[in-house]
C-alpha cells in the first residue's frame, strides 16, 4: 500500500541533497537578518512550479525588521482534490553565526560520506528540504489527496521568532479552522518526536547603592556588595531547590527534567571602556549593579510562583540587609507546553516511524523552546510537534552536518504521516 511512497523517496536522493546544498549556500545568518528574501524566493520559486500558491509575508514592525534586514517569511499552501484537514510543515530559515572552529566552508554544502555540511545543515535546513521533498513525492503519487499540504519557510526562530511564526500566528496563519496539525522539522532525530517545551522567564534584577571614591568606600554603599549578597542566596536556598523539582515532562538530555536556573550576564559599576582606551579604570564605587536570569520552569511549576520566590529572596535581603534595593524587569516569559500523546498528529508519526523504521519512537520534550509556543500560545493550536532529521547536539556548532540517511528516512516518515491524514476516502 504504501512502498510505492517509500520507493521513490529513495528514487529523489539527489534531488533532495541537491536542494538541502542550495538552502546551506544561502547564508540566511541572523543577527541581523541576511538574504532571507532569496531564500524564501528559492523555495517559493520551486513550490509554485509544483502546483502551490505562495505568499511572500514580510514582517514590518517586528523587531530587527528594516529596510535593510527585511523579515521576510514565505508560506506555501497547496489543495487537494477534496476538503479535508491541513497539514502543515513550518520551518525556520535563519542560521546562527558560524562562529570558529570550522574545518569546512560553513556555506559551502560539502558532501562527506553520508553528511551535508554547514551552518544550518541540521538546524534547520535539512529538515525543510525533507519536509518539501517528503510533500512533493506525496502530492506526485496520491494526486487525490484530501485537504490542503502546507510548508512555510520563517524567520527570526533563533531570536525568538517575532518576526516569523509569531508574526503569522497572531495574522491567523495558525489558527484551528485553517491548520489541523502541525509538524516543526528541528532535528530532534528520526525516532523522536517532540511534544513540547519547558517554561522560560528572563528577568533583570539591578541592585542599587552610592557612588564615592574607591579609597573610602565607607562613604558609599557598593551595588557589586548587594548583587554578591543576592548571587549568595541564589546559590545557597534557590539552586538546592530547584534541584528538588523534577516533572513528568520527558525533557531531553535527562539533566534537564528539573527546574534550572543560569544567570546570563552581570554588569556591576563603572562601564567598560571604549576600545582602544588604554589607561586605568577610576576608582569609584558602584552605584548600580545588574544581572540577567534565565529561569527555565516545569509544566508543573506556576509562572507566578517562579516569579514569586525570587521576590521573596529580594524581599528577604531588603529586611535584612541595610541599604539593599533593588529593582526586577521582567523581560520575558513563555509557558511550558506539553501536546497530548493522543493527538492526531502525533498518532500519525508514530504509526509512520514504526513504519519506516521497525521501531516504537521515544517521545521527548524540548530543554529549549522553539516555534511551538507561537503556534501553541497565539495560534490556539495544540495539535503540533517537532520531529526531523538531525542531531540537535551539532546545532549552532562548528562542522554541523546532517546525515542524508537519516533525511531520507524522515521523509519516509513524513509522506506517509501526510498519507495517514490527508488520504482520500
Ligand atoms: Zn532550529
Amino acid at each position: 500500500m504504501t512502498t510505492d511512497l517509500l520507493r521513490e523517496i529513495d528514487a529523489r536522493r539527489d534531488d533532495l541533497i541537491a536542494l538541502t546544498v542550495d538552502l546551506i549556500r544561502i547564508p540566511t545568518v541572523n543577527p541581523p537578518g541576511d538574504h532571507y528574501r532569496q531564500i524564501c524566493d528559492y523555495v517559493g520559486d520551486r513550490l509554485k512550479a509544483r502546483g502551490y500558491t505562495t505568499e511572500l509575508i514580510r514582517a514590518e514592525g517586528a523587531p530587527g525588521d528594516s529596510d535593510k534586514h527585511p523579515r521576510w517569511n514565505l508560506v506555501a499552501r497547496r489543495e487537494g482534490k477534496s476538503p479535508g484537514d491541513t497539514v502543515h510543515f513550518n520551518s525556520h530559515h535563519d542560521v546562527v553565526e558560524i562562529g570558529t572552529g570550522w574545518t569546512t566552508d560553513p556555506f559551502g554544502g560539502e558532501i562527506k560520506n553520508d553528511r551535508i555540511y554547514g551552518r544550518g545543515a541540521c538546524d534547520m535546513k535539512g529538515g525543510l528540504a525533507t519536509s518539501i521533498i517528503a510533500a512533493e513525492v506525496f502530492a506526485d503519487l496520491r494526486p487525490d489527496y484530501a485537504g490542503a499540504i502546507e510548508i512555510s519557510a520563517t524567520a527570526d526562530e533563533e531570536t525568538g521568532g517575532y518576526g516569523g511564526v509569531a508574526y503569522l500566528a497572531e495574522r491567523g496563519y495558525f489558527s484551528p479552522e485553517r491548520v489541523q496539525h502541525v509538524i516543526i522539522p528541528e532535528p530532534l532525530n528520526k525516532n523522536r518526536i517532540c511534544l513540547g517545551h519547558r517554561g522560560v522567564w528572563w528577568a533583570e534584577i539591578e541592585t542599587f547603592g552610592r557612588i564615592a571614591h574607591g579609597s573610602m568606600p565607607f562613604l558609599g554603599d557598593s551595588a557589586i556588595r548587594h548583587m554578591a549578597a543576592l548571587l549568595g542566596e541564589i546559590e545557597a536556598t534557590l539552586y538546592p531547590a530547584l534541584a528538588t523539582r523534577t516533572t513528568a515532562m520527558p525533557v531531553v538530555p535527562p539533566l534537564a527534567r528539573q527546574s534550572t536556573l543560569n544567570i546570563n550576564s552581570i554588569h556591576g559599576g563603572q562601564a567598560e571602556p571604549e576600545g582602544g582606551y588604554t589607561g586605568f579604570p577610576a576608582p569609584v564605587v558602584a552605584h548600580s549593579a545588574r544581572i540577567v536570569l534565565d529561569r527555565r520552569y516545569l509544566i508543573e511549576e506556576q509562572p507566578a510562583a517562579v516569579r514569586q520566590e525570587v521576590v521573596d529572596l529580594l524581599e528577604k535581603l531588603k529586611l535584612t540587609r541595610p541599604g539593599f534595593t533593588y529593582d526586577l524587569r521582567d523581560l520575558w516569559t513563555i509557558p511550558p507546553t506539553m501536546t497530548d500523546k493522543g493527538a492526531p498528529i502525533v498518532r500519525a508519526v508514530d504509526k509512520a516511524i514504526t513504519e519506516v523504521l521497525g521501531l516504537t519512537p521515544d517521545y521527548v520534550v524540548s530543554p529549549g523552546t522553539y516555534d511551538q509556543k507561537h503556534i501553541d500560545r497565539i495560534g490556539r493550536l495544540h495539535n503540533c510537534i517537532a520531529y526531523g532529521p538531525g542531531i540537535l547536539d551539532l546545532a549552532h556548532q562548528p562542522d554541523e552536518y546532517v546525515g542524508i540517511t537519516d533525511m531520507l528516512d524522515s521523509a519516509k516518515v513524513m509522506t506517509l504521516t501526510l498519507d495517514n491524514l490527508l488520504s482520500a476516502s
